[in-house]
């Protein structure tokens, strides 16, 4: 066989629906379940990968950050956020694809072996996700932590995204609420240790009641893979550390980097899809990753949350959390108070990245 895509999740599923009757093995019964994602995305990076208009369930004009007593608000004009059916998006993309369930793939080199087969292909493509169980040896070391959410009923709670930045609720990433409608939420937090006793912290600052099980899984902050491909075998997704180091978020990379894989496999010319998904994304990736350090590790982000607190700003990106703080303090004329704070301002050259090429 041609190709083999091992993982049925946006990214191998992105090359599978590009490169018809490539086979796609998939260790659970189905795909999109068990789910692990909040599933928010931008619209520029909904349309931009083509998830169907069907898929949004909902779409958002704010973002409320908060320490829990202070918060700055952030209003994105033209409903900048979307929340993706997840397991939807799954069923959408795997419509035409041959996807074998239940099959796990225990190795990959020389040939992909699961329980039951042996499978010999001329390129494999991993496409296994965070875990990385098998791409690990190849791509080497990522940064991951535990993500863990629930989906809530509670009264009162907020009517947009809210994004918790205080060390008790995570000290080294941030906790969310996100408005599913009807009063439920999905309400989590990313962090280094402790998700399970820090998620039911929040719950109790929400006065929020589960609905379902709490789900999720590791959440990315990089670095991309240096390579991509590795004699036969293409990496794409999480397992490549295609992710955005600021919020963890890796579904419109994802499916990005398996449309241009699927390409370059037609083409026959593999170090293309290594040098275009790397020019594309290394720089915006690298500079992400520092600035999130300086956000989350470094506590800045708490900083500017004291200097911003109470203000209501104008939004450009979301997926550019960097331009969004610039750009909304020049609106507010609160570049000098950027300055005050010496970190802010490195913040602020950095976010010179969008000149030599974020997405
Ligand atoms: C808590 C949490 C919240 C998140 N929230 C967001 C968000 O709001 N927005 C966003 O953009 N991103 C978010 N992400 C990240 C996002 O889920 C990932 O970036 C995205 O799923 C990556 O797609 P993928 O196809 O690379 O991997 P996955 O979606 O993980 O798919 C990998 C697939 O491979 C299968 N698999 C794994 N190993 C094998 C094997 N050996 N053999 C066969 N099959 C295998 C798995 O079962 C799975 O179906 C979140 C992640 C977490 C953990």
């Amino acid at each position: 066989m041609d190709v083999l895509i091992v993982g049925g999740g946006p990214a191998g599923l992105s090359v599978a629906r590009q490169l018809k009757g490539a086979p796609v093995l998939e260790e659970d019964p189905d795909v999109g379940v068990p789910r692990h994602c909040t599933s928010i995305v931008s619209r520029r990076g909904a349309e931009e990968a083509d998830i169907p208009k069907s898929l949004w369930l909902a779409t958002y004009d704010t973002i409320r950050i908060t320490d829990l007593s202070r918060e700055v608000v952030f209003a994105f004009p033209n409903r900048e956020i979307v929340l993706i059916d997840r397991p939807g998006l799954e069923r959408h993309l795997s419509a035409y694809a041959d996807v074998r369930t239940r099959e796990r793939a225990l190795s990959v080199t020389p040939r992909v072996s699961t329980k039951r087969s042996v499978y010999r292909a001329d390129t494999v493509v991993v496409a296994e996700g965070a875990r990385a169980a098998l791409s690990r040896g190849l791509v080497g070391k990522m940064e991951r932590l535990s993500g863990l959410q629930v989906d809530v009923r509670m009264r009162d709670g907020p009517e947009e995204i809210t994004v918790i930045v205080n060390r008790a609720v995570s000290s080294t990433y941030f906790g969310w609420v996100v408005p599913l409608g009807d009063g439920t939420y999905r309400i989590g937090l990313a962090d280094a240790e402790g998700v399970k006793a820090k998620l039911d912290l929040l719950l109790r600052l929400f006065r929020a009641v589960p609905i379902d099980r709490p789900f999720g899984g590791a959440v990315l902050r990089g670095p991309m893979a240096r390579r991509l491909v590795y004699g036969n075998v293409a990496v794409v997704g999480d397992a490549a550390g295609m992710v955005k180091p600021l919020s963890g978020g890796g579904i419109v990379m994802s499916m990005i980097g398996g449309r241009t894989l699927a390409d370059a496999l037609r083409r026959g010319d593999l170090a293309r899809y290594d040098s275009s998904v790397r020019e594309r994304y290394r720089v915006f990736t690298l500079l992400s990753r520092a600035l999130a350090d300086m956000l989350y590790r470094q506590r800045m982000g708490e900083k500017l949350l004291q200097e911003f607190a109470g203000e209501r700003l104008r939004a450009v990106d979301y997926d550019n959390h960097v331009k969004t703080l610039i750009m909304a303090s020049m609106g507010a004329r609160g570049m000098l108070r950027l300055a005050r704070n010496a970190h802010a301002l490195a913040a602020a050259l950095m976010a010179a990245f969008r000149l030599v090429g974020a997405p």
